[in-house]
């Protein structure tokens, strides 16, 4: 018996909030101790499945799908989604909008892989040009190499007449000068800043991710968050699953986080599982505990999807068929007593 979609996401958001279900796994599984209340049947979903970042992430999933649907690839698709979010001004840990690095120039970060192939392409400290997802795709598919930086980014970028745009705006030019001021009078304080990771599983089961920032407001010149290394904000085996992460990329990248996701997802765990146990192994050897504003967003290759954070968690939005939606992720702040304490695993 088939339910019409709407009416049945409906009613199954209404009970978890957790996300979408998919029609042929609406009946709760038993679980071992036979209360039933299956936690995949809650966040299963029939691909093309979107899933990204922050409530930002919203319109950048549902441009992913259009463009997706529209017969282009699915590498086409995340780098259209994750372009979408880098061209709003109005996004401050975004594209060119972003607040810039301490000497006064916005410095953006960016990645992409593709499952199919394994491959894999990346920028990082890259000035004045407002697509640096679109410049990682170029290095991806036209050099032997996986990463450029700084200088030599631009230049890739200038000889393939990438678009370029103001390495800092008259309003970012006056917020910098006022933070300037507050950091000579030892006042300043930490700026904002987020990244949008998306990941797509296609129904053939492929998946796709981009990664995108202007990472750490006011940072060093120079200085590298986890969005653009392979590994450390985003993450893609086509054999299992993709992962992503937003927060302090020095907490994240110490520790190869979205790989961490992605290889406790190839050991059983449910895309959900396997971001909280990372936070909790991170936590386990980290001197700060669980204080690290590190999130992670995770889906695998059977449609499964899920994210944690720690503190209160963190926003994350979820697309597919004609549903998309922000949803709350959990939050960690301590060690759990049971399977996913931090030592154990
Ligand atoms: N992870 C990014 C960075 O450290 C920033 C963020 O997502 O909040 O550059």
């Amino acid at each position: 018996m088939k339910m019409p979609r709407r009416a049945f996401l409906g009613s199954s958001m209404a009970a978890v909030s957790a996300g979408p279900l998919l029609a042929a796994n609406r009946k709760p599984a038993k679980s071992k101790s036979g209360k039933g209340g299956s936690r995949e049947a809650e966040t299963k979903a029939k691909p093309p499945l979107v899933i990204s970042t922050w409530p930002f992430g919203k319109p950048a999933n549902d441009r992913t799908l259009e463009v997706f649907r529209s017969g282009k690839t699915g590498l086409d698709a995340v780098e259209q989604g994750v372009r979408l979010a880098e061209a709003d001004l109005s996004n401050p840990s975004v594209g060119l909008g972003g607040i810039p690095a301490a000497h006064g120039v916005v410095q953006l970060d960016a990645c992409i892989m593709s499952g199919p192939g394994h491959r894999a392409g990346s920028v990082a400290a890259v000035e004045g040009f407002s697509h640096p997802v679109s410049i990682a795709r170029r290095v991806m598919e036209e050099t032997r190499h996986v990463m450029l930086v700084g200088e030599g980014a631009q230049r890739f970028a200038r000889e393939r007449k990438f678009e370029e745009g103001p390495a800092v705006t008259p309003g970012q030019k006056a917020a910098w000068e006022n933070w300037k001021k507050a950091q000579e009078a030892e006042k300043a304080k930490a700026p904002n800043h987020d990244t949008i990771a998306l990941l797509l599983l296609t129904p053939a089961g492929d998946i796709f991710g981009a990664c995108s920032t202007s990472g750490w407001g006011y940072k060093i010149p120079g200085r590298v968050g986890d969005s653009p290394i392979i590994g450390g904000g985003l993450y893609v085996d086509n054999t299992v699953g993709g992962a992503g992460a937003t927060g302090i990329g020095e907490n994240v990248m110490r520790y190869c986080g979205s790989f961490l996701v992605v290889e406790f997802m190839r050991q059983g765990m449910s895309p959900a599982e396997a971001c909280l146990a990372t936070l909790h192994r991170i936590a386990a050897i980290d001197p700060k505990g669980y204080d690290l504003s590190i999130n992670f967003i995770a889906l695998d290759k059977r449609g499964r999807f899920g994210a944690a954070g720690t503190g209160q968690g963190f926003q994350y939005s979820v697309a597919c068929d004609d549903y998309s939606k922000v949803l709350q992720s959990p939050g960690v702040t301590q060690k759990p007593v049971g399977p996913l304490g931090g030592n154990r695993l």
